[in-house]
């Protein structure tokens, strides 16, 4: 369709969308040709060309926008695609960018109902504009906690969960058991558990044959208007122990971590940060590592099995120091943020934050000081650690940009290596980035793959697809959910 035609529709559809959505809830040019001016984002990826932004406030208003779309023909009549963020606070990954352009960005923030909880079936049911600091809030005090991540309070939970962000406890995929999708043709169906319904009262997030809950997340083929959200057992007594270690025990030290993790001695996620990573997330300086392996007792059992981990902890002759159950030093911001943390709570989550960008969440993509993630998954092995370590030195040495790592031990098998990439946005933009490019392509060559993609490596799992013809299968699958292309291409498909 020609440049004019393609304007004019989307004029028509904007004008459609004002109207169901009101027009203070629609950000567009004055200019019918002209773009949004570019926005900044705090890693420094490229802005995308924008067109409008949307910001429906309840599910029957998104699939009014949708439907508008769709009916003017979507990308196949040249209509930029409708790109959706919860509270777009994916730091280091892109933030609100898509991964190509043009598109209408949906931002659903005003969705911000908890829609049901119940605390004794252990589930929460909540829309896109739902913070973590909101449910945990509402948790606190219950037998129930939420599975937190280590960022923001004010960042989404369910955006986090459809981009498969990882939480204190484990990968928040596991804490999810149903998703409300609107579709491009405007139908909005619910795929996994949801309560109340012929699914049964004990949660099943798989039912009963081909599952399709997967199919939206980490995927553009629908808008999530709600989550259906575990919520796990508050344990009755907990405490964390840290352990610091240098270099050269690195390896020997993940190893029995790894074997206390394997005998459920430890449970959540195993954090270890790294020297730059404690430096600027915030914490004690001069540690090397520090390994932070939470034990949930009951009462009774709590002593016992925190003082035999000790004890075992002393014997190994690894740690340098060894903390269990004190109170984290005032300035110790990453072992304040974990210990909460491990226990549902964000309490210290925004200190955190501050730390690393500078300032906080509202300006961290206007005025936070530089930061990009790189997020590959590797074996849980001190070997593998140590390599995958000696990796980020040679970014380093390669580009002057010194990467921070913190190892996230998802369970006994697996560790999301969270690497951070600070910078100055003024004058190392253009390093940081051949810094993420050189992770990209020595960990590949290592035989490790990342778990999230930045909006600048959209095109990353395409080209890395481990099967040709699964690609294929979800590129048909792709194409008979949405075959107008209404929904713009994601970083995942
Ligand atoms: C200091 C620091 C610490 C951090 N710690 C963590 C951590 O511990 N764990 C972690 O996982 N991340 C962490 N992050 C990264 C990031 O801030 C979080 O992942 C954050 O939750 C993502 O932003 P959001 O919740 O606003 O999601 P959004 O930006 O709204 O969504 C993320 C993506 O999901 C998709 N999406 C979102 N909503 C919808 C929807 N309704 N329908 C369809 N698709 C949708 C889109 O592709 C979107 O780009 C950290 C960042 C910083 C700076």
């Amino acid at each position: 369709m020609p440049e004019t035609a393609s304007r004019t529709a989307l004029e028509a559809v904007l004008d459609t969308v004002a109207a169901a959505i009101g027009p203070d809830h629609v950000v567009r040019s004055a200019d019918p040709a002209a773009l949004l001016p570019a926005e900044a984002n705090v890693s420094a990826f490229a802005a995308r060309a924008l067109n409008a932004v949307l910001r429906p406030g309840s599910a029957e208003e998104v699939r009014s926008v949708v439907r508008a779309f769709d009916e003017h023909g979507g990308a196949r009549a040249g209509l930029p695609g409708l790109h959706t963020v919860s509270t777009g606070r994916n730091w280091g990954l892109g933030s609100k960018e898509p991964a190509v352009g043009p598109v209408v960005r949906l931002e659903l923030d005003r969705l911000d109902a908890v829609r049901d909880l119940d605390v004794e079936a252990g589930y929460a049911v909540v829309e896109p504009g739902v913070t973590q600091a909101v449910l945990a809030a509402r948790l606190a005090g219950t037998a129930r906690m939420l599975n937190v991540t280590a960022s923001s309070g004010h960042t989404s939970l369910l955006g986090n969960l459809v981009d498969r962000g990882v939480g204190l406890r484990r990968q928040r995929t596991e804490d999810l058991l149903g998703l409300e999708a609107v579709l491009p043709d405007g139908r909005l169906v619910r795929t996994g558990w949801w309560p109340g319904t012929s699914a049964g009262r004990a949660v099943n997030p798989y039912g009963l044959g081909p599952s399709t809950l997967h199919l939206f997340t980490q995927s553009p083929l629908a808008v999530i208007t709600a989550a259906v959200v575990r919520l796990l057992p508050r344990p009755e007594a907990q405490r964390v122990v840290r352990l610091s270690f240098g270099r050269e025990e690195l390896p020997a030290a993940v190893d029995l971590i790894r074997r206390w993790r394997a005998g459920n001695v430890v449970s959540g996620v195993v954090k270890i940060y790294d020297t730059a990573s404690t430096a600027t997330y915030g914490g004690e300086g001069g540690h090397g590592y520090l390994a932070h392996v939470c034990v949930d007792a009951t009462a009774g059992t709590l002593d016992a099995l925190a003082g035999a981990l000790v004890e075992e902890a002393r014997a190994a002759g690894l740690f340098g120091r060894i903390a269990a159950g004190e109170e984290p030093a005032a300035d110790d911001t990453v072992s304040k943020v974990v210990q909460a943390a491990y226990s549902g709570s964000v309490e210290f989550n925004e200190d955190m934050l501050a730390s690393a960008t500078g300032t906080r969440a509202d300006l961290v993509d206007a005025e936070g000081k530089g930061w990009i993630f790189f997020l590959p998954l590797i074996p849980f092995t001190g070997a593998d650690t140590a390599r995958a370590l000696a990796l980020l030195d040679t970014v380093h040495e390669e580009t002057g940009i010194r990467p921070g790592a913190t190892v996230n031990a998802l369970d006994a098998d697996v560790i999301d290596l969270v690497v951070s990439f600070p910078f100055d946005r003024a004058t190392q933009a253009e390093a940081a980035h051949r810094a993420l490019d050189r992770a990209y392509a020595l960990f590949a060559a290592a035989g490790w793959a990342p778990y999230r993609l930045d909006s600048a490596h959209g095109g990353w799992g395409r080209e890395h697809a481990p099967d040709a013809e699964n690609a294929a299968l979800v590129l048909d699958v792709a194409r008979l959910v949405d075959p107008n292309g209404t929904f713009a291409p994601g970083r995942y498909l």
